[in-house]
Parts: C-alpha cells; structure tokens; sequence
C-alpha cells in the first residue's frame, strides 16, 4: 500500500491533486529570520488567507520545505491545513549550512544519530520544539519528505555527511527526498551521492535546478529518473522568454514532461499579496498557467506537472528502493 504522508496523516497518492511541490508557509523564527528579517512568514493568519486564495483556483496540496531547526513550525502547519482544508506534506532533514552555523549541534553528531532524528520525525512526529534544544516533545504530526540541501561548487563534507543520513532515513523509513541546488546547480552530483548510499533517483526531487536554463543538464538529470522541481517561474519574464517556460518546453519535447513538478519557493514576506507584494501563491494557477497555455504547454501536460508528477514524486517507497 502505497501512500503520501501528511501533516494530518496520510493519503492516498490519487488524493493529492493539484500540488506546489517547495514552499515556505510557515518560517517561525530561528536563523534565517535572524538572518534576513524578509524570511519571516510566521504568521498564520495572514498565509490562510493567502493559501484560501490559491485554494480557491484548485490548489489542493503543498510540499513545505523547511527541515529542521530552521524556522520549521510543523504546529502551525497543521493549523494551516485544518484551516484551509490544503493537504501540508511537512519536512524533517537540514537545510544548507548558513542557517545553523559553526556552533549548531548537527555538526557534531554522527550520521546515525541524525538519521535516528529524522526517521523520529517520520515515524513517530515532529518535536514540537525542533530540535532546537535539548527536550524533545513530539507532537503527532509526522514528516513526509526529508529535506537537503547542497553548497556552491558541490557538497561539502557536511553535506554530504547530511546526504548520507537522509539516505539512511529514506532506506529505513521509504521517505522521499527532496533537495536544495545552490543556484540550480550539482543536482547530478547530489543523485549520483543519494544513489551510492541506496536511494533510488524516482524518489528523489531535486529543487531550483531552472536556474540553470541548460538543455543538455536537465536532460541527464530527468533521465536518470529522478524528478526537478522548478520554481523560478515567476522570477523570469512575463512572456515567451521565460526561462522556466523554455526549460518545459524543451524537456516535453525531448519526453522528460513525467519528471518535472512545480513550485515557487516563495520564501520572502515580498512575494506575498497578504504582505503588500507579489506575485501571490496563485501565481502558478494563475499567471503561470496561463503562460504555459499560450506557450503550447496544453491541458494534458499541465495536469502531469500539476497533479500525476507530484503523486508519484512524493509517494514513500513501498520497501527499501534498490538503486536503478
Ligand atoms: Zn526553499
């Protein structure tokens, strides 16, 4: 029996319908507010209201992409989807090294012992306070993906030690990965990585790579049968040049449309309307989708990205995966 896992528990693949497969809808504090003050999306009210919206043009699910420790807030995400009735696929894992720090204790524990934290997060629910101390409550909300990200010029050796748990956690648990390309890059390296260690490239997304508007790189990385989540969408043009247009275009064309999910990574209060900006969480329904029409995407292509893509992408392996 195959399934997708939820905040509010788990689904059936066909139930997950439309999807944005990386957003950020609740960014609770942490580093990356610290950071940079624009990052703050803790506020529930006002993405309820945002999300309403997108729901209203058929938005039926969303992959939220803050792993652990970061400003991940799996509460309000729960609270978020009773809310407004949108499936909330919750993330455990790491997010890139910049937002934890030297000091942060995931460099000190071993593989294991971060691999035991996110299969908690999977199998039993996510720590109420996320790992951001030493008490660990765990509420009953489980995470659904497990959530990595890569450096500029390839991995680190910290990331790639955060590659080899979340691979550990997807052989024991079935999760699916999804990760983070540093401007859009080394998503070979990274499957090349999460398959040496067993994870199979169908179940494994690898996020921004439309950053890079290169024919042949998105051909290699769809061929190998892992997924690309494209989400530059909205920070190209409004017309026939828009790079993430482009990059579908020629990914149909050369029979790699099964491969590609959508989302907008909108992890800025400016992309919000709620917060005074744009372009807003209906975007891709919306503006996009409309963009995608005139630029011959048709119906039937559209619903492979949007819904079918998605369900496969983010469904847990059934048994460990062996590497294809
Ligand atoms: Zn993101």
């Amino acid at each position: 029996m195959t399934f997708i896992r939820t905040v509010l528990g788990d689904i059936a693949p066909e139930a997950l319908g439309v999807t944005y497969a990386h957003e950020h809808l609740v960014i609770d504090g942490g580093r990356p507010v610290e950071l940079e003050p624009e990052f703050d999306l803790g506020d529930v009210d006002a993405m309820a209201t945002e999300l309403a919206e997108a729901a209203a043009l058929g938005l039926r699910s969303v992959i939220d992409a803050m792993p652990c420790d970061a400003g991940r807030n799996v509460t309000k995400l729960a609270d978020l989807s009773k809310r407004t009735g949108v499936q909330v696929v919750a993330p455990t894992g790491l997010h890139h090294d910049r937002y934890y720090g030297p000091a942060h204790w995931s460099h000190r524990v071993s593989v294991e012992e971060l691999a035991d934290l996110f299969t908690a997060d999977v199998t039993v629910g996510i720590d109420a306070y996320d790992y951001a101390g030493p008490v660990v409550r765990r509420t009953t909300f489980r995470a659904g993906i497990v959530k990595v990200a890569g450096s500029e010029g390839g991995l680190s050796a910290r990331d790639r030690r955060v590659f080899e748990a979340a691979a550990e956690t997807h052989l024991r648990t079935g999760v699916p990965v999804l990760t983070h390309c540093e401007h859009g890059a080394g998503a070979l390296e990274q499957i090349r990585v999460l398959r040496d260690h067993g994870v199979a490239a169908r179940h494994i997304v690898l996020s921004h790579v439309d950053k890079v508007v290169d024919r042949g790189y998105h051909r290699e990385l769809l061929a190998s049968g892992a997924y690309g989540e494209y989400d530059g969408s909205f920070r190209w043009k409004d017309d026939e040049s828009n790079g993430t247009l482009q990059l579908i275009r020629w990914m149909v064309e050369d029979g790699h449309g099964e491969r590609i999910v959508l989302g907008m990574d909108a992890a800025r209060r400016r992309y919000y309307k709620v917060h005074g900006g744009g372009p807003g969480l209906v975007w891709l329904l919306d503006g996009f989708t409309r963009l995608l029409a005139d630029g011959d995407v048709d119906e039937s292509v559209r619903r492979r990205l949007f819904v079918t893509n998605p369900a496969r992408a983010f469904t847990f392996a059934a048994a460990p995966s062996p590497p294809t």
